[in-house]
């Protein structure tokens, strides 16, 4: 969460800033700032927009920090904006994580005359620097040194008004990231506001400090040791991180559909073999094979991912599996053994609780496989092995083509072990070729677009919304729901179908409409039954339906259509359209998909 955007070199540095900031703004944005030590600090509440407001004409300089927050601590406001100063107003910081222990650092300071202007954690940052720069000439030394006082999470950059050229980064559980240009450097929270100017990155690992300079950068450990690491090229073009013409990223990312799908396949399925090539999992191929239980861990929309993952790999390849949100399971005690594969599902690679789960699985014997979208991430240099979901850079904060990519991730998942384990060449054949069709069975669903924004209009009214589904098609019910209550605000639940008279039918009438996902596969009776159950007590259905189930029609209210598939395909293509529904109900609403309230990408926040 949160966005961190730095540059040295010899160009204005305040435009170039407040661009980086807005290609970053899906991390965060209650407030904003930037310092430039040649010019001062400007903090404005709200987006970027607002804080560009504020920036005066003569705001000039060659270096500077700039920051979107995701308030942890103290309100979004100006006052708690960050870059943070110390009480000389030399030493600013832009910070993202939390200091866990700055309530007692704040004290202390406090006694010795440090004055606090804001409510953050973030603050005691700053004047522990000031308080360390009594006794050292080097601003990197005094941040070292207050680095060794502060517990918590952070990914930051600082910078003195004596020294305008350096920029000092560091990290601790927030992602950092160091663009390498001519004559010029870059940090920032994630690549994409750096690979418009250069593709060459290093990634910082935790417990690392970079001192950073036009024309040089070095990286130290805490313990001042120093680390060599060359720059990766990150092979995203720049016009992957535009709107491309979609008034929102969300649209954009769904209308992408059909090529992620296509670049998540590339050179991964061998047809004729009904197998999957995953290159990433060469690696431990001896542990895989003595592998006898799964735990998939994961948060928010790719914990679905998983749960649908589980119906997949025990189905075809005979092994048990259980997906574990991050949040719990780091906090429980799981029993985990070698035996055990902990495979970690996360577009970011950030997840705090999914990094973390990790880390415990890791702690207590576990393999640990990451399917991850970003390159380069902390999961994915984690984890023991994995696979890249090769989606690109996903900017809107609700994730769908990462979703869609983490399926077919997933089904080659299976399709790998089931095949090395009980699945016929026959299965995998029919799964592996099937799986070739569904990017475009994707993109006929996508040209459907304008049935569903009609269906939007009509449905506008409703203040609540049922989703269900079976099998299969469960995790997609509980997908439509978050996805709707995420960027449209409006209450949802995701229900089970057979679980629905247990509890949630009591609060259907004519007003609360029931979207039920009803593809025609082995447990499509048993829907048809709960929809008759519904229309029995006067509710509106929306059935997502198999294209030519004319039966259907005749019951739901009304129909959107997908293409038809194999069973363990179906929510590839069933999600598509509760994507497309949420993101034009927020329309109708007049509420900005990329920017749901109190939301925002990337959770680097336990
Ligand atoms: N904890 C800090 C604050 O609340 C940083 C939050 C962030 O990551 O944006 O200001």
């Amino acid at each position: 969460m949160c966005g961190i955007f730095a540059y040295t070199g010899s160009k204005n540095a305040g435009p170039l800033l407040l661009k980086g900031l807005v290609s970053l703004e899906y991390r965060g944005y209650d407030s904003a700032g930037v310092f430039m030590p040649e010019s001062g600090v400007v903090r404005a509440k709200g987006a970027v927009a607002e804080l560009r407001k504020k920036i005066p004409k003569n705001f000039t300089g060659r270096s500077g920090i700039a920051h979107l927050r995701w308030a942890t601590h103290g309100e979004p406001s100006e006052k708690n904006a960050h870059p943070h100063a110390d009480c000389g107003g030399n030493i600013y910081v832009a910070h993202n994580g939390i200091i866990e222990n700055f309530r007692e650092l704040k004290r202390a300071l406090q006694s010795k005359g440090h004055t606090f202007r804001s409510d953050t954690d973030t603050e005691v940052l700053a004047h522990l620097i000031e308080e360390h720069m009594a006794h050292t000439k080097k601003f990197e030394h005094a941040v070292l040194t207050a680095l060794h006082e502060v517990r918590g999470t952070y990914g930051l950059v600082a910078q003195c008004k004596a020294n305008p050229d350096k920029i000092v980064a560091a990290r601790m559980g927030s992602p950092v990231v160091l663009g390498v240009g001519t004559r010029e450097r870059f940090v920032a929270s994630d690549p994409s506001p750096i690979i418009p100017h250069t593709q060459k990155v290093i990634f910082l690992e935790d417990g690392e400090v970079a001192v950073i300079m036009p024309t040089s950068h070095a990286i130290v450990k805490l313990d001042a040791t120093k680390v060599k690491r060359g720059a990766t090229t990150i092979d995203w073009g720049a016009e992957k991180v535009k709107k491309n013409g979609h008034k929102h990223f969300m649209l954009k990312e769904i209308m992408e559909g059909p090529e992620v799908l296509e670049n998540t396949l590339r050179g991964r399925l061998v047809l004729e073999k009904g197998r999957a090539k995953l290159g990433g999992l060469e690696s431990v191929a001896k542990e895989l094979k003595k592998i006898e239980r799964f735990i998939i861990v994961a948060c928010g929309t790719a914990y679905y991912a998983g749960l649908i993952g589980e119906y997949m790999l025990e189905e075809y390849a005979g092994i048990p599996v259980e997906v574990e949100l991050g949040s719990e399971f780091r906090y429980r005690s799981p029993v985990l053994n070698q035996r055990t594969a902990v495979i970690a599902i996360s577009q970011s690679g950030e997840t705090a609780d999914t990094l973390a789960a990790v880390r415990e699985g890791k702690k207590r014997g576990a393999l640990t496989l990451g399917i991850v979208n970003a390159v380069g991430s902390t999961i994915a240099r984690e984890t023991d092995a994995g696979v890249y979901n090769h989606a690109g850079p996903e900017m809107g904060v609700a994730s769908t083509k990462a979703l869609i990519s983490q399926l077919e991730a997933l089904v080659l998942f299976t399709l790998f072990f089931g095949r090395e384990r009980q699945m016929s060449l026959r299965t995998g054949c029919e799964i592996a070729q099937e799986l070739k069709t569904i990017p475009e069975k994707v993109a006929v669903i996508l040209a459907n677009h304008g049935k569903i924004e009609k269906l939007a209009k009509k449905y506008a009214y409703a203040r609540d919304f049922l989703f269900i589904g079976r099998k299969y098609n469960y995790p997609v019910a509980l997908e439509g729901a978050i996805k709707l209550k995420e960027v449209s605000y409006i209450h949802a639940e995701g229900y089970a179908s057979g679980e629905m008279k247990h509890g949630p039918i009591a609060m259907i009438d004519k007003k609360f409409p029931t979207v039920a996902v009803v593809p025609s596969d082995s447990v499509y009776e048993k829907n048809l039954s709960n929809i008759h159950e519904l229309k029995a007590r006067g509710g509106p259905v929306i059935a997502i339906a198999t294209e030519g189930n004319t039966e259907i029609a005749k019951i739901a209210d009304d129909c959107v259509y997908v293409p038809k598939t194999i069973e363990i395909l179906s929510p590839i293509l069933s999600v598509v359209p509760l994507q497309l529904f949420a993101y034009y109900m927020a329309h109708q609403k007049g509420l900005n998909p990329d920017r749901p309230r109190n939301l925002a990408k990337s959770v680097t926040v336990e």
